[in-house]
């Protein structure tokens, strides 16, 4: 069976890492690998975020899948679990309750148990939840390893060359490229915001929600940092080379900006809200990256057939969802799947 993979984002990484060894991939990247929002990610990994308890179900099983995926590829994920602190009184309250009910493992700190975990945060709050299983990677790295592991398994890659459309209408054979036309048995469309677009060939309507998002990494600092900190005025984390990096606004994921503001005061307003956090470390930032979140209409991924021999899987929180995507839609493409996990966001039936 020959499946054209297009967009070498994480979700498409993922998919043709999954399928390499059972089919014939080529995956046709526009730029480069992690060229769009994969590359421009905070790269959390976490199920306290959600919409209702079927997308939290996902996510848990999200985080199983890099796990699993742990266990045969240096994914470069640091388990370092979450400290969460965004709500006081009775919201707190009520997102704690949620979770536990929703046995998801929840440990609640106070104060002192929050400066043993953290020593160098200023003003530690009164209580925090902390999320174990929790995780953060360098979406773009791991990206470039899922590809190199699909190719090490036959997959193939062709790069700066967008697609310009799709073969065939009731049963799609393929894609149209500036180079001429790629023949093959299925297509997945893994490419972020520019899939609408690439469905109106088809008669498809998938709207999308303008979500920018800006990222602010800062030069490297001394360990600083041990988990990923979700305060009152956003989220932070260091990674394995010493780097902060923080969305420039709080609760990025279920930001609903349509704009950003100039980026040099979205910088300093960045700054000082780490530095209120990190009064004593020497911080400048080097890098701010402006992305477009692929966020579906409702919010929740859309993952399934459009056509006969067309899939998409489009999706905000991909670094968290990518490697459940790519085993779900692997065996949905070789007639495998038997799971009902992705019912609830598979592409409504267009008239
Ligand atoms: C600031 C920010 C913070 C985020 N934080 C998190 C987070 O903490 N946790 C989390 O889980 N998610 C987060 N996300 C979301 C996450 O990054 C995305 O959901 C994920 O990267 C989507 O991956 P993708 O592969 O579907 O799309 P993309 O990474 O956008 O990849 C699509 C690819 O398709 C290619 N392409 C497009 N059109 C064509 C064409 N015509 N032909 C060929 N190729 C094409 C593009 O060049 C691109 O490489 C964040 C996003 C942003 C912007």
């Amino acid at each position: 069976m020959k499946v054209l993979v297009i967009g070498a984002g994480i979700i498409g990484a993922a998919i043709a890492h999954r399928l390499a060894p059972h089919a014939r991939v080529t995956v046709i990247e526009a730029v480069t690998p992690a060229a769009a929002a994969s590359g421009k990610s905070f790269g959390w990994i976490n199920a306290s975020y959600y919409q209702n308890d079927d997308h939290h179900r996902l996510r848990v099983q999200a985080i199983a899948a890099w796990r699993r995926l742990d266990a045969t590829l240096r994914t470069g994920i640091q388990w370092t679990g979450t400290l969460w602190w965004e709500e006081t009184g009775p919201a707190f309250e009520a997102t704690h309750d949620a979770l536990r009910d929703l046995g998801y493992p929840t440990r609640l700190i106070d104060a002192d148990e929050f400066e043993r975990l953290e020593p160098n945060i200023a003003t530690p709050p009164d209580r925090a939840l902390q999320f174990p299983t929790e995780g953060a990677v360098d979406a773009a790295a791991l990206t470039d390893r899922l590809l190199t592991a699909a190719m090490g398994q036959g997959a193939q890659l062709i790069l700066g060359t967008p697609v310009t459309g799709l073969i065939g209408t009731s049963r799609i054979t393929g894609v149209r490229t500036d180079q001429g036309p790629i023949h093959a048995d299925h297509t997945i469309l893994a490419t972020g915001t520019a899939t609408p677009g690439l469905l109106c060939d088809v008669g498809y309507d998938l709207p999308l929600l303008r979500r920018p998002g800006v990222l602010l990494r800062s030069e490297p600092l001394p360990p600083l940092i041990n988990h990923i900190l979700v305060g009152p005025d956003g989220e932070i984390r260091q990674d394995a080379t010493g780097h902060i990096l923080a969305p420039a606004s709080a609760s990025h994921q279920s930001d609903d900006a349509e704009t950003v503001p100039a980026l040099s005061d979205l910088a300093e307003a960045t700054l000082h809200r780490i530095r209120t956090l990190l009064p004593e470390a020497d911080l400048r930032w080097s890098r701010m990256t402006l992305g477009q979140r692929p966020v579906p209409e409702q919010g929740l991924p859309v993952v399934g057939d459009v056509r006969p021999g067309l899939t998409v899987a489009v999706m905000h929180s991909g670094v968290t969802l990518a490697a459940l995507i790519g085993e779900r839609v692997a065996a949905d493409v070789l007639g495998r799947d038997d799971s009902p996990l992705l019912q609830p966001y598979r592409p409504v039936p267009s008239v």
